[in-house]
């Protein structure tokens, strides 16, 4: 039995153009991107076309692009960087929306030890913020708001453009976690009139070990990290030269993939979610704009964990809750922000296409998911 993946929003599979881009940079023409000779000098060249494809794939220009080593890095550059020289002296409230990765939350709330107030953005029942009570938020002097573009459980989008716009007319700086965005939606810096935006590599067949901050150029935002002066000082420590060149393959790869990918998805999550309708299931977030390979539902009395156990025995690789913590047993927090009663959210399981993913793969799914529901059902009616 081959094993089916369905779980592209927590990680992809390293393309094949990608991996043949990156070899060189591991073997024989690896070099480090500060030294003079050949090389150093090579693969500077390298880091830095890579930087131009990043900052292309996201209407950024190349000056604004930051390496980090991982979505998570960037996230924390951002709150903790941004939030350093901003809320100095007035406007100490940093506010993170209710439904952003850990990577988001947890440093703004390292930031109450500095003397920061850390506080939430709440969301309605489709999983958009609520952009009146957001504005309300904003008469306490705010330094930073963060609000991610593409929520990686639901897939719903945010209108961060005006969501921006509030933040940045109050004075605010503005971040937006573009993770899940990437290559899934057309995706572009300058028009969502954000200060600092993230992206990851390895959530489009890129490596892991490589993602990014795009950075306005006017910030004078804070390095997490100081040392040999890499990235401008905004980064130091010596790039990864491999990654950084598959994260730029990748991007390109992405973008002149995106349209066709968007219209994969789209087909293969209608077929998903036609077909659940009949098994009686909550979808979460159809009623608004959502990134195309998502679908997050619940199936009634059955957990969430159980039924992903469940399906990877059968050789459907499936999430339950978020994609990074999915070791947790707490129900969803995005799910629980949406008022989404404790019970229900525990039932949560998350399928994420990529572009390999086939319509017979997702029939076969739907097959197999009925039967499950079916068995475990009966499980439980035994049990009781
Ligand atoms: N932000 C979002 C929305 C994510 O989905 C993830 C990972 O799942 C991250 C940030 C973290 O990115 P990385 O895995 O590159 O640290």
């Amino acid at each position: 039995m081959a094993n089916i993946y369905f779980d592209h929003n927590a990680t992809t599979a390293l393309d094949n153009s990608v991996l043949e881009a990156m070899l060189p940079w591991m073997t024989n023409q690896a070099g480090n991107p500060t030294s003079r000779h050949v090389f150093g000098r090579s693969a500077r060249d390298a880091v830095e076309h890579a930087r131009a494809q990043v900052a292309e794939a996201c209407g950024a220009y190349t000056s604004q692009v930051v390496f980090t080593s991982c979505g998570t890095e960037a996230n924390n550059f951002a709150v903790k960087g941004i939030g350093a020289i901003k809320t100095a002296a007035i406007a100490r409230q940093i506010l993170t929306s209710a439904i952003e990765h850990p990577c988001v939350t947890r440093p703004a709330i390292a930031m109450q030890q500095h003397g920061y107030v850390s506080q939430k953005i709440m969301v309605d029942a489709n999983g958009k913020v609520d952009l009146d009570k957001f504005k309300l938020q904003l008469n306490t002097p705010t330094g930073l708001v963060s609000v991610m573009l593409a929520n990686n459980e639901t897939g719903v989008i945010q209108e961060l453009s005006a969501i921006a716009e509030a933040a940045r007319s109050a004075g605010a700086f503005m971040h937006t976690d573009a993770v899940q965005a990437l290559g899934k939606i057309d995706l572009n810096f300058a028009d969502l009139n954000v200060n600092a935006m993230t992206i990851s590599s390895h959530k489009i067949h890129g490596p892991q070990g490589a993602a990014a901050l795009v950075v306005d150029k006017k910030l004078d935002i804070q390095p997490l990290l100081h040392g040999g002066g890499q990235e401008k000082g905004l980064r130091s420590g010596t790039e990864n030269v491999a990654a950084i060149v598959g994260f730029g393959a990748a991007c390109e790869l992405a973008i002149s993939n995106r349209a066709n990918f968007a219209a994969h998805t789209t087909a293969l999550r209608s077929q998903l979610e036609q077909g659940l309708q009949e098994l009686n299931v909550s979808i979460f977030g159809k009623q608004v704009a959502r990134i195309p390979n998502t679908s997050f539902f619940a199936i009634d009395n059955i957990e969430g964990e159980t039924l992903v156990m469940a399906l990877d025995r059968k050789g459907y690789a499936v999430a339950s809750g978020s994609a990074c913590s999915s070791d947790s047993t707490e129900p969803s927090h995005v799910l629980l922000a949406m008022g989404v009663p404790a019970d229900v959210a525990r039932g949560a399981v998350r399928v994420s296409f990529g572009a390999h993913n086939t319509a017979a793969q997702v029939a076969s799914f739907l097959a197999t998911l009925n039967n499950e529901i079916l068995r475990l059902k009966q499980l439980t009616a035994i049990a009781a």
